[in-house]
């Protein structure tokens, strides 16, 4: 992935808050099944920028 700052190339790492983060749909009631997509993180290592990215994005 390409850095939109620098147009560097960015470093895949873990962006940890002890087991990674995961995105998830609002749901109504606690009932429904929220949609859980786990996140990929990068980093520029030139001017430090960071991306964060959906993996499973096509749920939402
Ligand atoms: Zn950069």
């Amino acid at each position: 992935m390409e850095c939109i700052k620098c147009k560097n190339e960015m470093t895949k790492v873990n962006f940890s808050t002890i087991g990674g983060i995961v995105l998830e749909t609002k749901t109504n009631s606690i009932f429904e099944t929220p949609e859980t997509s786990p996140v990929e993180c990068y980093v520029c290592n030139k001017c430090g920028y960071v991306e964060l990215k959906a993996t499973d994005y096509k749920k939402f």
